[in-house]
């Protein structure tokens, strides 16, 4: 449903606006990577804007922090409806290695809402333009559904007595071998 209507509302051209809210610049250069001639996105309509008042789409980078939370929420506030926003990166999806840091908030959804996520650190250029895509109806997603089943491994037991060998020789062996 939020398919259809992304294709309807945003299918001939996006807008973005560019927004890191404290991540170390990595994802912003794969995402400034994507908007360079190489990559030139520009063919999908996709356009880099410099005021959030004129973008549809809200790229963020970064997790969200106590120092820009409020200037984050200012950007998206800014934005004319309808608008999108993507959380770019390990950080911005899930807060990633700074998720525990005292300044940090957490993922940008505890600022703003969040739409589509594509996590890396920093993601590659070419997931950054697939994940626009599928996510506009570009084009179609195709991963498959995939089951996860947990595999069971065995946890070897150890006693003590069994720590040294008659040469002294530090020896382990399983439990069930007693
Ligand atoms: S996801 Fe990785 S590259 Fe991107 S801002 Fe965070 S630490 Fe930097």
């Amino acid at each position: 449903m939020l398919k259809n209507l992304c294709q309807k509302m945003f299918g001939r051209s996006l807008w973005v606006f560019h927004a890191n809210s404290g991540g170390c610049n990595g994802c912003d250069i794969e995402v400034l990577n994507v908007l360079t001639p190489y990559y030139d996105v520009e063919r999908f309509g996709i356009k880099l804007v410099g005021s959030p008042r004129h973008a549809d789409v809200m790229l963020c980078q970064g997790p969200a922090m106590r120092a820009t939370a409020r200037a984050l929420r200012c950007a998206y506030e800014a934005m004319p409806a309808p608008k999108l926003v993507f959380a770019i990166g390990s950080c911005a999806c899930g807060g990633g290695i700074w998720h525990d840091s005292y300044p940090v908030l957490g993922p940008v959804e505890k600022v703003i809402p969040v739409n589509f996520y594509i996590p890396g650190c920093p993601p590659r250029p070419e997931a950054i333009i697939y994940g626009v895509a599928v996510a506009v109806g570009l084009v179609d997603k195709k991963v498959a559904p995939v089951e996860f089943k947990q595999l069971e491994l065995p946890i070897p037991l150890y006693h003590p007595s069994d720590l040294r060998g008659r040469d002294e020789m530090v020896v382990y062996e399983k439990m069930e071998k007693i």
